[in-house]
């Protein structure tokens, strides 16, 4: 039966860093949402014109554009096995769109990991991150830089700050988290699905937090 992590965390939590080791410890494919809307942004494609406005300006992609992406990913054979999910979902409306298509999938949540970082430490982090062009690869200029500025240890493509990192940007996209995606904290909770994990520990230490936290999977 498939199986589906979801990690939950505003803007800044480590989903994404922490999504990247999850997958290769659990050997799943890591979904992010907001990783696929760069990806048609950077193709120019319709769903990418269509996000570019929304991004920008730091506010969520509505709903029905967002959960029929997710659906198709979800749909394809690497997800088989099932995903790690990194910001998706966002609103109450994409919670109750993904028990659906998990039912319809045959599978099962298994957990929902709530990465939680205080204000302050988001906005420094995000201040300092850098991603890099081919694949998204994460770092921060002090909490953990490249070998060589600029430069993806990876794959050794070029790095850049997101336009939507910028100090005004996201202190509005930390308002949209509060509003919009903050409840589905107690959602998951009231279902028995969520842990909650501190955020603001050294990246190693979260990582064997949150794969303590995921519950053995019988094969
Ligand atoms: P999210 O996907 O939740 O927005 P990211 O994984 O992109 O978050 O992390 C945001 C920034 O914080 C990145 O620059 C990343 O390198 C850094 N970071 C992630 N986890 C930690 C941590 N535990 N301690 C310090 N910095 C971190
Ligand atoms: P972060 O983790 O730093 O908040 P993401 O890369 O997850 O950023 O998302 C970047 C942007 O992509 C969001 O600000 C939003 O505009 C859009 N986005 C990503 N995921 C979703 C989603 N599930 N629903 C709506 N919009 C989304």
């Amino acid at each position: 039966m498939p199986t589906y992590v979801v990690l939950l965390g505003a803007p800044g939590a480590g989903k994404g860093t922490q999504a990247k080791r999850l997958s290769q410890a659990l050997g799943l494919p890591h979904i992010s949402s907001g990783d696929i809307f760069r990806e048609n942004l950077k193709n120019q494609t319709e769903l990418g014109e269509l996000a570019r406005q929304y991004m920008e300006r730091g506010e969520l992609v509505p709903d029905d554009v967002t959960i029929a992406m997710i659906r198709e990913r979800l749909s394809r054979p690497d997800c088989a096995p099932g995903a790690i999910l990194d910001g998706f979902p966002r609103t109450p409306a994409q919670a109750e769109a993904l028990d659906k298509m998990l039912h319809d999938f045959g599978g099962q949540m298994d957990v929902v990991l709530y990465i939680k970082v205080s204000q302050q430490a988001l906005i420094d982090r995000l201040a300092g991150r850098w991603m890099c062009r081919a694949h998204g690869h994460i770092y921060h200029e002090r909490y953990n830089p490249p070998k060589q500025p600029g430069i993806c240890d990876v794959d050794g493509s070029e790095l850049y700050q997101r336009d939507d990192d910028k100090a005004e940007t996201v202190k509005h996209r930390i308002e949209v988290y509060q509003r919009q995606t903050a409840p589905l904290i107690a959602y998951y909770r009231e279902r028995g699905l969520l842990v909650d994990v501190d955020g603001e520990q050294p990246i190693d230490a979260v990582t064997a937090a949150l794969l303590a936290a995921v519950p053995q999977r019988a094969e």
